[in-house]
């Protein structure tokens, strides 16, 4: 097992961040931590790389008691924190060298060379780190996370800030490293989960909600349900459609324009036209939509 998080807990003063979390991650697995701001992503990646300990339970990485013995698992574990603290100063080769002394890697210079081809930063590397993109400042990160050569990563919100372009080479950098190493990313975009990783774990408010595979995500929550896109000649109340069976939410959206949540699988639209004619007025469009991810996520942690 690479990571094995049992029962932890962790307090800031009185609040409590995380909440009886337990959850594995096998070696070689690329799993997506998702939650939206606030949900304890951040703190569980500092308990799992050592930085500081829970205050109830325990965590394992590659078998290694993190708390007892966290300079063996810093040893073990590349991070990247969120927000990527760089040294501006320094030029990204020099840097590079200063991280390599600091994990007491061999050959130093062949490692800083092989590395800066890895995350592609090769046309970057004889400038400040200052100086560089989002994009390359983000390389940066990831080399420094990979120059011991982890067999863990710990990634917290790695494409956070980037461009779409960016976004789409870092995401790919990833998904290579992955190949090899197990990767373990936070993020509060749903996307992200879906382009990169194998798994999810969706925290929220401290607690997990789900870990499922990303191919049965979609399944999660409530598995039955669909939304109706209306647009109506003329204004109608909440009211009218909210008292037919299975109508579960009318959302008034731009112009005359409705989103009609639906809770089962049962096939109203009948129902509703009927509904909005018997009130003199006309259906123009109906269009149902599936439910998307999004939409699961969303309810997970509403
Ligand atoms: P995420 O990374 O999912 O956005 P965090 O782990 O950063 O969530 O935060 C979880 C909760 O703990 C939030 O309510 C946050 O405000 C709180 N928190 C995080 N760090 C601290 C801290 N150093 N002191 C006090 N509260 C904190
Ligand atoms: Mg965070």
């Amino acid at each position: 097992m690479s990571i094995e998080a049992k029962g932890v807990g962790k307090y800031y003063g009185k609040q409590k961040a995380l909440d009886d979390v337990s959850f594995k991650i096998s070696s070689g697995e690329i799993v997506g931590f998702l939650g939206p701001n606030g949900a304890g992503k951040s703190t569980m990646m500092k308990i799992i790389t050592g930085y500081f300990p829970p205050n109830e339970g325990e965590i394992y990485v590659i078998g290694l008691d993190a708390v007892e013995n966290s300079l063996e698992v810093r040893k073990k574990v590349g991070y990247l924190p969120e927000h990527n603290p760089l040294y501006p100063e320094m030029y990204v080769t020099e840097y590079l060298k200063f991280v390599a002394g600091i994990y007491k890697v061999k050959n130093k210079k062949e490692r800083v060379e092989e590395i800066i081809k890895m995350v592609g930063l090769s046309p970057e590397r004889h400038k400040k780190i200052q100086e560089l993109s989002k994009g390359y400042k983000q390389r940066v990160g990831l080399a420094q996370a990979l120059i011991h050569d982890p067999d863990v990563l710990v990634l917290d919100e790695p494409t956070s800030g980037l461009d779409p372009n960016q976004l789409v080479e870092i995401r790919k950098l990833i998904r290579d490293i992955g190949k090899e190493k197990t990767v373990m990313l936070s993020t509060h975009i749903m996307q992200e989960v879906e382009a990169i990783c194998d798994r999810v774990i969706i925290i929220n408010e401290g607690r997990i909600v789900a870990d499922a595979p990303v191919s049965e995500m979609k399944n999660m929550g409530n598995a039955e349900g669909y939304s109706l896109e209306v647009e109506v000649n003329e204004a109608i109340s909440e009211e009218l459609l909210s008292v037919i069976n299975g109508v579960d939410k009318v959302i008034s959206n731009s112009g005359l324009n409705y989103s009609i949540e639906i809770s089962s699988d049962k096939d109203i639209r009948a129902e509703i036209s009927k509904a909005i004619s018997d009130d003199g007025k006309a259906v123009l469009s109906m269009v149902r939509k599936e439910k998307s991810m999004e939409d699961v996520f969303k309810e997970l942690t509403r």
